[in-house]
This record gives structure tokens, sequence and C-alpha cells, in this order.
């Protein structure tokens, strides 16, 4: 099977539980990792009272304006990624600062009926994505035949668990950047932040740029406080990619 758009669910988000003796004065729309940040932040003031009548979402403009970065640390988000590929992922476990990660083993797992991903560049070319698709086929073809004969070489090896990722860990060097990979990556909103700003822009590497875009789209959804400085737009080479009004280095 062949993916041509990533696939992304928010599977975690913060629940926030207001300490009955720190009430703050919340205004406007928000969800709980927006007001546990807010929480965090006007703790280091003492400014439960919002003298100022800053909705949720005014507030955390202003933090991010001023570059508070670490208020937003509180807030943690889980993606389960599927569709995407073992080259995007080798690109995005590169961001270490806040993040954690899991990803589909191939030495456990069997890739005989791997998916692969079609890069953006060679998707809708019929020319094209035939060569590309036959590569692939052929590259799951003879990790089939390595894995069996793998077993056939190390028969004598009496843990089966352990002789099969012997044949898997080796054979899967045959397959390809394409192969179709799963993660589940778990980050602070000010580790998503710098991520999407990163890999969203026109100079990310193409497929990686579409996942970010996606993401983004999902975490404004769910915490616009914490993203809606994003704003993606359709570059020249027409794709789309994401620019950020406030960077913080
Ligand atoms: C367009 C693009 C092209 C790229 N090309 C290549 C390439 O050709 N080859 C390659 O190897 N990589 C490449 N990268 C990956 C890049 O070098 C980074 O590894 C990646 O973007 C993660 O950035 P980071 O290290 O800032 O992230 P994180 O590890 O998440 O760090 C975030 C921030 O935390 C701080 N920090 C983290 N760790 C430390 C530390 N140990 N000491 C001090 N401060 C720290 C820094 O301020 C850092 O910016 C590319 C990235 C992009 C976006």
């Amino acid at each position: 099977m062949f993916h041509s758009a990533p696939k992304l669910t928010l599977i975690s988000k913060p629940v926030f539980t207001e300490p009955a003796h720190l009430p703050v004065h919340w205004l406007g729309e928000s969800s709980d990792g927006e007001r546990l940040a807010e929480f965090a932040g006007r703790l280091c003031y003492m400014s439960q009272r919002n003298p100022a009548n800053r909705q949720t979402r005014e507030y955390l403009e202003n933090i991010k304006r001023q570059g508070h970065g670490s208020v937003l640390e509180h807030a943690n988000y889980s993606v389960l990624a599927e569709g995407i590929s073992r080259s995007l992922t080798h690109e995005l476990v590169r961001h270490r600062a806040g993040w954690g990660y899991s990803q589909l083993s191939q030495r456990y797992v069997d890739e005989s009926e791997a998916h692969f991903v079609i890069p953006p560049a060679i998707l809708d070319d019929p020319a094209l994505e035939k060569s590309w698709k036959s590569q692939m086929e052929t590259a799951q073809k003879v990790y089939v035949e390595l894995v069996e004969q793998l077993m056939e070489r190390y028969s004598w090896v009496a843990d089966k668990v352990h002789r099969r990722k012997m044949a898997r860990e080796a054979a899967r060097g045959v397959l390809p950047n394409s192969t179709e990979t799963k993660i589940v990556m778990t980050g602070n909103a000010r580790a998503w932040r710098t991520m999407l700003e990163l890999r969203s822009s026109e100079g990310a590497e193409l497929e990686i740029r579409r996942f970010a875009v996606a993401a983004l789209r999902l975490m404004q959804e769910e915490a616009p406080g914490f993203f809606s400085d994003f704003e993606i737009y359709t570059a020249d080479d027409r794709r789309e990619a994401a620019r950020i009004a406030y960077h913080k280095v």
C-alpha cells in the first residue's frame, strides 16, 4: 500500500485542575492546556486576579510576544503519526529538547507487507510514480526472501523470537527510506513551536514540511493560544508552508 499524506491523531492533552486556594479570574474561551500555562505564568507574579482583564488567549499572545517560552513548557501534547516515512522520522527525532518518541521497531515487526510513502515531489506524476513503485516492490520482495534465508541460516538458534529478530534486523537493510512508519511523539507547547517553525518553513524537506503544516493545523485547533501566531500560506513552489510571528531562538 502507498501513502500520499500523513495521518495525525492527537492522543493526549493536558487536564488542568485548578487549586481551590489559588483561583484565577478566567476570561474568554480556552482549553485545559492553555489555562495550565496561564495559571503557571500568573503564579510568577501572583496575578490570579487578572488585573488587566485579559482573556486566556490574549494573555498567551503576550507571553509569546515577550518570549517567555518556559511558561509554555507545562502543556504537553502527544500525537500518533502514521503514513510517514522513515526518512521523515529520521529528521523528526533530531528535535530533542522537550520531546519524547516511541517508534515502530523494524527489528521486531515484520515488514513483509510494509507500506511506502510516495515522496511529494513524485506524487501525481504517473511516470515517476511507476518507476518509484517498481523499486519499492523489488525492495520488499528481496526483504521477504532475505528473512526466509536468514531464518534458515540461523535455524540453530533455539529461541524463535530471537531468530526472527536477527533475520529482520539484517533484512531491513534493503528497505528504502520511503518505508512507512508509525511514531508517537510527545512534546510540550514550546518544543512543538520550535519544531513546527523549522519544519513547516520553505527550507524544510517536502514531506516533513507537509507533515508539519498538518500538525500545525491540528495544534492550532486544539490550543490556538499557543500556535495562533503561525500563518499557513502557499509558497512560490506551490506548496503549503508556514511562518511564525514570534520567533524564539
Ligand atoms: C531545513 C533543515 C535542514 C537540516 N539539515 C541537516 C543536515 O544536513 N544534517 C544534519 O545533521 N542535521 C540537519 N538538520 C537538523 C538540525 O541540525 C537540528 O538537528 C534540528 O533542526 C533540531 O534542532 P535543535 O538541535 O535546535 O533541536 P533540539 O534538540 O530540540 O534543541 C532545541 C534548542 O535547545 C537548545 N539545546 C538543545 N540541546 C542542546 C545542547 N546539547 N547544548 C546546548 N543547547 C541545546 C538549543 O537552543 C536548541 O536550538 C536540518 C534541519 C533543518 C530544519
